[in-house]
């Protein structure tokens, strides 16, 4: 039986994606060939990054904007690199929000080129909370936010207005929500939660904030290599890239961002309502800034683990454990994953309270 994946990445895909990537596995195309061993530079691959780069940009609203978008490998965590090295000056500076442990992971590696800013942090509350408030210095030469704190649950609902150039993990909530996405400098994700398995990224530059730092970047970390010879610097990730293609071809026909937003709030509607009803559970992130795509709670009562995780494991429901770094719960609702699964956790919630 297919379960109800509430994994937060790796995660769930459409069934449509899983069905026609089975089938270019063992035939791509009708070509006689599997999409695993056929050459990047085939013109049938070619067209496949062409037109996945294109539909990223069309689903985004920045066809035309001066926008490019990339399929590189490295994962987000090589763009915590990637970024400083190819916008921040040499001995220059940029402004972090520490907002959880992929922000901090990014400031890290931040530290290493220049100046960090931390303009603010909610470590001090285990990051239940965004923070907010804070000012960006003007002579930052980027700020960079998280927009979807995947462990702890908590998203950005506002982005601050600055003349900063602004760049934004949302590895976790990319193509989730409508945002106006032109006033973001750089946009990065993983491609593992919302758009297709792990193995690929998704970078979408604003072409104009290149080329300014004055360091000499290693080629693969360059983004400018990687827009002239358009995605294809090295081997791509063939078989991630076009499980993503099919990904962002099924949100266009869903509706794209607008269509799946409106289902994304009706999903977190659902559940975080549940848990705010039943008295044996409670939200772990801080109402205001409760993510719609990784919903985090805690039951109040540790005596009920037992039986509240035996439930949901028969009720056919996967990957609901929090991160291992902050236990509980982590009900991951991306794109893929049908009201109906989330009803059926809903429905173990309230099997729950009657029993207990
Ligand atoms: N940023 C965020 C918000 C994430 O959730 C993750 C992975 N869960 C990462 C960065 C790191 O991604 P990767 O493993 O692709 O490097």
């Amino acid at each position: 039986m297919k379960k109800h994946n509430f994994s937060a990445g790796p995660s769930i895909l459409p069934q449509e994606v899983f069905e026609k990537s089975a089938q270019a596995i063992l035939d791509f195309n009708g070509s006689g060939l599997s999409i695993l061993e056929i050459s990047h530079r085939s013109k049938d691959f070619v067209a496949v990054m062409d037109e996945a780069r294109a539909l990223a940009l069309e689903l985004l609203g920045l066809t035309g904007k001066g926008y490019q978008a990339l399929f590189i490998s490295g994962g987000a965590s090589l763009e915590f690199i990637r970024v400083p090295y190819n916008l921040m000056q040499e001995n220059g500076k940029a402004a972090y929000l520490d907002s959880g442990t992929w922000a901090s992971g990014a400031i890290k590696e931040a530290k290493k080129f220049g100046t960090v800013d931390v303009v603010a942090s909610s470590k001090d509350e285990n990051y239940t909370y965004i923070p907010e408030g804070y000012t960006i210095p003007a002579d930052a030469d980027y700020f960079h936010c998280t927009s979807n704190n995947t462990i702890f649950g908590t998203q950005m609902h506002d982005f601050p207005e600055t003349n900063v150039p602004v760049v934004c993990d949302m590895s976790s909530d990319i193509f989730s929500r409508e945002l106006d996405f032109s006033k973001f400098g750089i946009i990065y994700a993983g491609a593992q939660k919302n758009m297709g398995p792990a193995g690929t990224a998704l970078v979408v530059i604003k072409e104009e904030l290149l080329g300014k730092t004055g360091r000499n970047i290693p080629s693969l970390l360059d983004y400018q290599q990687h827009i002239a010879k358009e995605s294809m610097y090295n081997t791509p990730a063939v078989f991630p890239v076009y499980a993503s293609y099919l990904t962002l071809q099924w949100l266009k026909n869903q509706g794209g961002i607008k269509a799946i937003d409106a289902k994304n709030n009706q999903k977190a509607a659902l559940l975080y309502g549940e848990i705010d009803r039943n008295p044996l559970f409670k939200g772990s992130a801080k109402t205001e800034d409760r993510s719609k795509m990784n919903i985090t709670f805690l039951l109040n009562n540790e005596a009920h683990t037992e039986t509240f995780d035996k439930m949901w494991k028969v009720a056919g429901i996967s990957g609901l454990n929090g991160h291992r770094s902050v236990g509980g719960y982590r009900a991951s609702v991306y794109n893929a994953m049908p009201v109906e699964s989330v009803q059926v956790l809903v429905d173990v919630m309230k099997e729950l309270e009657k029993q207990a």
